[in-house]
């Protein structure tokens, strides 16, 4: 006897096998959706990082990005192409080395480092590069300094020898940047007189105010971007005076107990093909930055009736780095600059001390920083004269840090007539403060084996000694090539 499907359920097994034969029923096998869904999340990642590195003109990062974003989504849309069995074994191996890499990542490895202690004797301003190169032969200061110090004159007149910062004959020289710069430094230059002055003759009435809450919101308020306060201690402090205002050489006394310090960031993009003229253009605003912020704070709390000194670019009395570290601003890093948590060490720094009392913050030792410079170097690899160290912290003067020698990087800025910063451009913490850095950034404060595989990931999309990027478009109406 035939029985007779009916027209309807003939149609549908025929649909069916249809579909089996070309496969599209299995599209809905486990394994497809984990792949697609997998392939859409590295696919979708590789790509906002290159439309953000695209942002960033981090060329390299933005077209190894796009590659991948390419690679990945072609290779998990085709796993469906594997039979059954071999792609539910590469779903499990890929969900198990997912599982064990975040599992890894986050285990909390303690980071033992060791502590680096407070530096046993004070500096003295005068041996600064910046103090000495300003050293006028025939002077009595030239004079009774390489009395003292003979063993320096030799490579000081050398260096003396070279254009200059700012200078027409450096070799990076830009009539309309070079310009510019000098039109900041101006500036700063007049506000040196400012740093002090009279304190009024009343005090205003404190008690029961918050007034550390209010001066960090206050210098929030003008700009700054991280803030804290710390008690002084002599090693803050130059112990004779170097350049700027007062006697050059007259002993630095301990006046204030507390210490206001503030960072401002350096622009980005401005910074991003140092060391040429763009570079030195964005220090000098950071610094007329700096010094206004400091300036208006120190002589509000003159104003209220307490002591209070700015300390700003030209003109300090104070090593502002070792302030900012113990305010818990952040660490001091192997390039000697102090590496912020999510600017690096992308940052000017200005400082106002006073005897106003205020709250003290705690510094916390972060030895992820101190981790990630040991194994990083990146700058000591990128600095064109070799001044940055490629081996651990020893021991100077009584503290634990990264050896910098501070005259081969002084002499290449006089060469090239800029402050060159390339180190603080190529620092792997110096990226941009967005989602997706601080994501890495957050990674790298939590995680030992994270900073290992972050900085293998920073060398492969940026490059170990990653390129200059272009200067912002602004700059390209003075029309002629940066060089
Ligand atoms: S470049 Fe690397 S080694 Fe140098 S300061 Fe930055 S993180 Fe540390
Ligand atoms: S500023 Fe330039 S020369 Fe000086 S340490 Fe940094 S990279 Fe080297």
């Amino acid at each position: 006897m035939v029985v007779s499907i009916p027209i309807r359920i003939q149609y549908i097994l025929t649909l069916q096998l249809f579909l089996d034969w070309i496969g599209i029923t299995m599209l809905f096998h486990w394994t497809n959706v984990f792949f697609i869904l997998t392939g859409i999340i590295f696919a979708g990642f590789f790509f906002v990082f290159g439309i953000s590195s695209l942002i960033e003109k981090e060329m390299r990062a933005a077209n190894i990005s796009f590659v991948l974003a390419v690679v990945s989504a072609v290779l998990f849309s085709t796993a469906f192409l594997l039979p059954v069995e071999g792609r539910s074994i590469l779903a499990y191996v890929l969900f198990a080395v997912v599982l064990i890499s975040v599992i890894l990542f986050f285990l909390p490895f303690k980071t033992i480092v060791q502590p680096d202690a407070k530096p046993g004797k004070r500096v003295d301003e005068r041996d600064i590069m910046f103090a000495r190169a300003r050293l006028q032969p025939g002077s009595a200061a030239y004079e009774d300094y390489y009395q003292t110090k003979p063993e320096t004159k030799i490579r000081d007149d050398l260096f003396r020898k070279e254009p200059g910062l700012l200078n027409e004959k450096a070799r990076f020289y830009d009539p309309i940047l070079f310009s510019t710069s000098k039109g900041g430094f101006f500036l700063t230059e007049a506000l040196r007189d400012t740093v002090d002055g009279a304190v009024a003759g009343s005090k205003v009435d404190t008690s029961n105010m918050d007034l550390s809450s209010y001066m960090k919101s206050l210098a929030r308020y003008m700009g700054a971007i991280h803030v804290g306060i710390a008690k002084t201690k002599p090693y803050h402090y130059y112990s004779h005076i170097g350049r700027g205002t007062g006697v050059y050489g007259d002993e630095i006394k301990i006046e204030h107990k507390y210490a206001l310090v503030f960072s401002v960031e350096m622009d980005y993009e401005m910074i991003g093909a140092n060391p040429l003229a763009p570079g030195v253009v964005e220090s000098a605003r950071e610094y007329i930055e700096a010094a206004k912020i400091a300036v208006v704070i120190a002589a509000t709390i003159r104003e209220m009736g307490y002591e209070a000194r700015a300390h700003i670019d030209g003109n300090y009395r104070v090593i502002a780095p070792l302030i900012a570290r113990d305010a818990g601003l952040g660490e001091i890093g192997r390039m000697g600059l102090l590496i912020t948590p999510n600017l690096g060490p992308r940052v000017r720094l200005g400082v106002v001390t006073t005897n106003l009392p205020l709250k003290i913050d705690d510094r916390n030792l972060d030895p992820s920083v101190i981790d990630f410079c040991n194994i990083c170097r990146k700058c000591a690899s990128g600095c064109p004269t070799q001044a940055i160290s490629f081996e651990a912290r020893q021991d100077i003067d009584g503290a634990l840090r990264w050896k910098l020698d501070s005259d081969r990087c002084f002499k290449y800025w006089v060469q090239c007539g800029t402050d060159c910063g390339r180190c603080m451009t190529i620092c792997p913490y110096a990226h941009k403060d967005n989602y997706l850095h601080k994501g890495i950034r957050w990674g790298i404060k939590k995680s030992w084996l994270f900073r290992r595989f972050a900085l293998n990931m920073d060398d492969f999309f940026y490059g170990k000694k990653p390129s200059r990027r272009t200067p912002p478009k602004w700059m390209c109406s003075i029309q002629h090539k940066i060089r």
